[in-house]
């Protein structure tokens, strides 16, 4: 495998960004240990810093171990579970880092938060999750709906009538076949309440990159699978979505012979 080759270009942004902000976070390790055994500091702004430089040492170490961790899932497509914690921890606590390196550089955050909706779906793939079709919770946006559409789906999306014009006929018929829990989110509040509600082992979750990357760190430790929807009009309005992208994500979480008696998958 060439070097090139070693992590997929979209998902090699976000792994990329990643280190680099655990490389910062050594480099401000370094100098703070050095402020430390500066001998013109007082004892206490010595204690201190120690402190916060052994706070630093074990967040970027554990953080490095996750950066590991998610390079090596990606690469050989298989749970490693010794780094579950590492992994989580360097994901949720270095992403606004991520961000901010990624704006000193001139990155679209629209990039890099797809770049980590890539890397989180593949840490989720690797994992040999066979659910039972009411475990698995798909969560929809309200933009898919029809702007012309009369009818008030976001109190109760069976107020939809399926006349075909909007993608939420497709989610319907999804969720009927396959025996799966469907809920219209308007905002983070609304996704939060049903992940309550439904108690959910796993999650398939429409959105934007930027919607995706709160929710799937707001449901840590539940899995994700993010499907990004399209936007032909701009955000936010009649967006749409491959209905075989939703499908297949629903279809990973199922147990295979148990997906075979279901309606969807015929
Ligand atoms: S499928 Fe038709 S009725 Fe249902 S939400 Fe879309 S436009 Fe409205």
């Amino acid at each position: 495998m060439s070097v090139k080759n070693f992590i997929p270009v979209r998902k090699r942004l976000f792994v990329g960004l990643l280190g680099l902000s655990v490389l910062g976070a050594g480099a401000l390790l370094a100098g703070i240990w050095f402020l430390a055994v500066n001998p013109s500091r007082t004892l206490f702004d010595q204690i201190l810093l120690i402190s916060l430089a052994g706070l630093l040492v074990g967040g970027t170490v554990i953080a490095a171990f996750g950066i590991g961790g998610i390079v090596l899932t990606i690469l050989y497509s298989k749970d490693i579970t010794a780094f579950h914690g590492p992994m989580r921890i360097a994901v949720n606590l270095f992403f606004p880092i991520v961000l901010v390196i990624g704006k000193i550089f001139h990155i679209d955050s629209e990039k890099i938060k797809s770049s980590f909706v890539e890397v989180n779906n593949d840490l989720v793939r690797s994992r040999a999750l066979k659910l039972k079709p009411a475990q698995i919770l798909l969560l929809v946006p309200h933009c898919l709906q029809n702007s012309d559409c009369p009818h008030k789906i976001t109190v109760n999306i069976d107020n939809c009538h399926r006349c075909g014009k909007c993608p939420v006929n497709d989610l319907l018929e999804l969720r009927d076949s396959c025996g799966i829990k469907v809920g219209m989110a308007t905002g983070g509040t609304l996704a939060r309440k049903y992940v309550q509600e439904y108690k959910p082992r796993a999650i398939v979750a429409i959105a934007c990159e930027r919607d995706l990357t709160s929710g799937i760190q707001d449901t840590n430790p539940i899995p994700v699978l993010g499907v990004t929807n399209e936007r032909p009009f701009g955000p936010c309005f009649n967006t749409s979505i491959k209905i075989a992208d939703v499908e297949e994500a629903v279809r990973f979480f199922i147990k295979e012979e148990e997906y075979e008696t279901l309606a969807c998958s015929h």
